[in-house]
């Protein structure tokens, strides 16, 4: 019998927020909400302390002061005064001390998943490099389109990388069926699960656990009721969204995995992930 390995102190972090409207995320209120930068931290029992992705961090209002920067903001507002925006907030309100922090995986490249990948000058970063080389060659238009603010991305990420190639996926039908997987430490803690159409390269996460299993979907979904619902998002985020007939695909078949294997998916910026964050 197959043995995997399990993680232990997964947590649940807000890394600031933004305000929009909760019909953008396929709720039936028009109400503005926060959607949460949620990013999370486990610890491998060979490989040590790792984090999902980093939220918002200081940089991000240099970022913000940028052309593309100014206009993002403009449709994602991001309230000043965050904890965030000091230096060492993750120290003091996350007790996750960033030199202890060994591999950081990034899940795509909008500005609250990446916001604070400067604050980890001591580890190893995990990303799909086929996408970072093209958000980086496109033109600034087109990096806007993507979401792609490139000052996000500190000059040691490249050096400190640990690239991951589109070929690492293969199918992993009797686990995960419909899902591009790759088994990343090969002992099925942590798969990464190719989750297209939301942004470039757009990668969520399989996680082992003590006592279950998560499914962190990272932004394949906003919110879990219009996700189960299978709700049409209004115009605006059908726009906003990489590839919709690919987005369309993989809500699809998450929500055949969600039904057949009883595994709830988590959403970053989904209301109900915030339960998740609260437990701490
Ligand atoms: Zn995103």
């Amino acid at each position: 019998m197959e043995v995997f390995v399990q993680l232990e102190s997964v947590k649940f972090h807000n890394g600031g927020y933004c305000w929009q409207l909760a019909r953008l995320a396929g709720s039936k209120s028009w109400k503005p909400r926060r959607f949460f930068a949620v990013f999370l931290s486990f610890v491998h029992p060979k490989y040590g302390l790792c984090v999902i992705d980093t939220g918002y961090g200081p940089r991000v209002r240099a970022a913000q002061r940028t052309f593309n920067g100014r206009l993002l903001n403009f449709l994602l507002p991001i309230p000043r005064n965050q904890p965030f925006e000091q230096a060492n907030y993750l120290a003091s309100g996350h007790g996750i001390s960033t030199h202890h922090v060994n591999l950081v995986f990034v899940s795509h490249f909008h500005a609250d998943h990446i916001g604070g990948l400067d604050l980890f000058p001591h580890s190893t970063f995990v990303y799909r490099h086929e996408t970072l080389e093209e958000l980086q060659a496109v033109s600034g238009y087109s990096q806007l389109r993507h979401g792609f603010l490139p000052m996000l991305i500190p000059s040691f990420f490249e050096s400190q990388g640990c690239k991951v190639g589109e070929a690492c996926f293969t199918q992993h039908a009797e686990r995960l069926p419909g899902l591009q997987v790759y088994d990343f430490f090969k002992d099925g803690s942590v798969l990464l699960l190719d989750l297209p159409g939301h942004a470039l390269g757009h990668t969520g996460y399989f996680l082992r656990l003590q006592d279950k299993s998560l499914l962190y979907a990272v932004d394949a979904f906003w919110d879990l009721e219009a996700f189960q619902k299978s709700a049409r998002l209004p115009a605006p985020s059908r726009a906003a969204t990489f590839n919709w007939p690919a987005y369309c695909r993989t809500q699809e078949t998450l929500r055949n995995i969600q039904h057949t294997l009883k595994l709830n998916p988590l959403g970053c910026h989904c209301p109900h992930t915030q339960a998740y964050v609260e437990q701490l």
